[in-house]
């Protein structure tokens, strides 16, 4: 062994030296940030991304997410805030909630109001879960801008009353999940509403990619556009929807691929300014909502339009939760039908 050997030697040590040193630093990173005991490309803790509620310079509502606003500060290319729409639902929710535990991650909600007033117990289990919950109007009118803008202030502040109400039973802990945060149904939102929003410090959560999981889609379908979407969007906030089995079946996979991909989610969270003053669970529109249509009285002929307009509503929540009914009468029918055979067998 020459000269040329022992250079070798040293350069060989000097490899393995370097290469002790970053697993040694990769180790104490690990060490600093524990992963989730259930999904080792995840943290425990999901990073928080604070969203600031102070109206904008020309009056409207602090909005984020890029397909309509500017990009929403702290988010990075590679960032991904998971936020899920159009829920609780009985069948989907707490499958989506489960898998969401695995991964130790934490999301923001937009629900429904006539859901959560329906479900409360689902509400609870987010809030308790550590997610924050924020509103999609009560009935889910596909565009605001064709309503009046009192019909949709009435909708918004009836989508808060329901998720508010829906929380009083639950601990400080839970109430405090309630974000001040709300998005338009189809992101239609309208100068005005974001206006009168700005003015009880609402802020407006819009996107900056979807995966088409509102659609008639496949599971396969859903993870394949929504990596494609992330890609061109950069990351950013995605929406999902838990009012729909086939998103319950896509997430496991698609969190996973995400992560592969080297994706981190952050959740959307009110930034502490955005609750200075106000008690955590108190009502966001509390102080305000007397100007609020529901509040002034109506004729009977009103009261009859209004019922009128409920009973429209709860039939197109339906109507959008046929698949979901579907699915879970396939499940029953097929149960039944298996407990008949059996006991015929018998
Ligand atoms: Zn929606």
């Amino acid at each position: 062994m020459g000269a040329r050997g022992a250079t070798g030697d040293v350069l060989r040590s000097a490899i393995i030296l370097a290469v002790a040193a970053i697993v040694a630093l990769a180790a104490g990173r690990a060490a600093a940030e524990p992963t989730c005991p259930t999904d080792p490309l995840a943290p425990l803790h999901t990073p928080k991304v604070q969203l600031e509620v102070q109206p904008r310079t020309d009056g409207g509502a602090a909005s984020y997410g890029g397909m309509q606003y500017r990009r929403t500060p702290g988010l990075g290319p590679k960032d991904i805030a998971l936020t899920i729409d159009d829920g609780p639902n009985p069948q989907v929710t707490p499958r989506v909630l489960k898998i969401l535990d695995k991964h130790c991650l934490k999301v923001t909600y937009f629900l429904v109001g006539w859901y959560a007033h329906a479900y409360p117990e689902l509400v609870r289990q987010e809030a308790d879960a550590g997610h924050f919950i924020g509103t999609h109007t009560f009935s889910h009118p596909d565009n605001l801008r064709r309503l009046s803008v009192a019909a949709a202030q009435s909708e918004i502040v009836r989508g808060f009353d329901a998720a508010e109400g829906a929380l009083a039973g639950g601990t400080p802990a839970e109430k405090a999940q309630l974000a001040p945060f709300f998005r338009f149904p189809g992101l239609n939102d309208t100068k005005e509403l974001s206006q009168w929003l700005a003015q009880r410090r609402v802020a407006v959560v819009g996107a900056d990619f979807g995966a088409n999981d509102w659609m008639n889609i496949t599971p396969a379908g859903i993870e394949h556009r929504a990596l494609v979407e992330a890609a061109e969007a950069h990351g950013g906030i995605l929406i999902l929807h838990d009012s729909h089995m086939h998103t319950a079946d896509a997430l496991d996979d698609l969190i996973t691929s995400f992560e592969q991909d080297g994706y981190h989610f952050v959740q959307l969270v009110p930034a502490e300014s955005a609750l200075a003053g106000r008690q955590p669970g108190a009502p966001i529109f509390g102080a305000t909502a007397s100007a609020a249509p529901r509040d002034t009285p109506s004729a009977p002929a009103a009261k009859g339009a209004e019922l009128m307009a409920q009973v429209l509503a709860h039939l197109k929540i339906w109507a959008a939760n046929l698949a979901v009914f579907g699915d879970w009468l396939g499940a029953q029918l097929g149960r039944l039908w298996a407990q008949g055979l059996a006991h015929l067998r018998h």
